[in-house]
């Protein structure tokens, strides 16, 4: 089977929805790697559709600040400001739902579709060892590999699209994908570990503003990272017209 790998949505919808439509008919299930909401205008219909179409899930810092499950003291103030803000209007259905999202990592078996033994791969937000734990170094990984169970696992928060590799008790980094058109492939060697990063859906940092995301092949041993563009100027407008701050919306159009 298929995977469509999601994570930092941050209440973007029209990058979700993007993102959607350009992988339609592509995956047959989706992983979520978590912060579903903050800093974006649409924390509400982005829950609805997790609630509806998120396979497997796992929470986000942003997620857990979004309904008072953090004190905010850890947030900067245009983060607190938005967490602020999506508690606020996030329905008591919706609330619910994030209230009670689950702590990664977890494990999810890939399945391949003849049925073969599935593949075990790990959703995490941030550090498979941490929730809250960011990888964005060579050394970050080299910390985390020893202690990873599994292959391959996925995991978001640093909106940082690519990942590193574990490779005769060497850590490596894969590097950033430079995606044109089309998407980018990776083949999974056996007897390497992975720690793959889709990048993020709503709020791209590496200097891209496309939504950024992966797709495995979970039979083929192989992904694909993409990136897709998006109405970027219809969500500052949602964004200004909320009374977010404007920073929120100015850091769209440049992807960082
Ligand atoms: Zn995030």
């Amino acid at each position: 089977m298929r995977y469509l790998i999601i994570s930092d949505i941050h209440a973007n919808w029209e990058a979700l929805e993007a993102v959607l439509a350009a992988t339609e008919g592509k995956y047959g299930q989706i992983l979520c790697l978590g912060d579903l909401v903050g800093y974006g205008p649409d924390p509400n219909a982005v829950v609805e559709w997790a609630r509806e179409h998120a396979a497997m899930i796992v929470r986000g810092n942003h997620d857990r600040a979004s309904v008072g499950l953090d004190n905010l003291e850890w947030f900067n103030p245009v983060a607190r400001s938005a967490a602020v803000w999506t508690q606020q209007e996030l329905t008591p259905e919706n609330r619910d739902y994030v209230l009670n999202l689950p702590k990664g990592p977890r494990a999810v078996a890939a399945e391949s579709s003849g049925g073969e033994p599935a593949q075990v791969c790990l959703i995490a937000h941030g550090s498979p060892l941490d929730e809250d734990g960011y990888i964005v170094s060579t050394t970050d990984a080299a910390y985390t590999f020893p202690y990873v169970e599994a292959d391959l696992t996925f995991f978001g928060h640093s909106h940082l699209q690519g990942g590193f590799f574990w490779s005769r008790f060497q850590a490596g980094n894969l590097g950033r994908p430079k995606i044109e058109e089309e998407g980018v492939g990776l083949d999974l060697s056996p007897d390497v570990l992975y720690l793959i990063n889709p990048g993020s859906i709503g709020q791209p940092r590496d200097h891209d503003p496309r939504a950024a995301y992966v797709l495995f092949d979970a039979d083929q041993r192989c992904l694909y990272y993409h990136r897709c563009a998006y109405d970027v100027e219809k969500v500052q407008a949602k964004i200004r017209a909320a009374g977010l701050p404007d920073s929120l919306a100015e850091r769209l159009a440049v992807g960082r």
